[in-house]
């Protein structure tokens, strides 16, 4: 499956942990992540991730563009819902192409830990009925 991560500056060192924390289930996927995000979580794992830009230059329309090809079976961004921030129109569309595409998403740890748990279980295998590549 290929896996898309981003996290706001306040969920990086979360996103870092919770990777290292399942880096067992990830390493038997293909990730990507905008630009400071995987590369954080790079170099705490090991992980081999294809770096976009930066959320702020446009990495997360980046993201947004593979999603809206189904390039994407399971995206999680870890949200700050305090900051207020001058992408936030492109993530909101983000998260519409994932719904136009039923594309799990996790926004925060408690749902990522599910979906994580499902992807391993295989719940998520049916994505490979749409993505015959996976
Ligand atoms: P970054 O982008 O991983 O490059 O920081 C995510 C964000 O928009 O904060």
């Amino acid at each position: 499956m290929n896996i898309a991560l981003i996290a706001h500056d306040s969920k990086k060192e979360l996103m870092v942990q919770f990777c290292i924390a399942y880096c067992g289930i990830l390493s038997r996927h293909t990730l990507c992540a905008t630009g400071t995000t995987g590369k954080m979580v790079s170099e705490a794992t090991g992980l081999s991730i294809t770096r976009y830009m930066s959320g702020a230059q446009g990495g997360d329309q980046q993201i947004s563009a593979r999603i809206a090809c189904d390039e994407i079976d399971l995206l999680l961004f870890f949200r700050d819902p305090m900051a207020s921030k001058a992408s936030e129109p492109n993530e909101n569309d983000m998260l519409r192409l994932c719904d136009m595409r039923n594309i799990p998403i996790a926004t925060n740890i408690a749902t990522a830990e599910v979906l994580i748990h499902g992807l391993e279980r295989g719940d998520l295998d049916w994505r490979n009925i749409v993505n015959p590549r996976n």
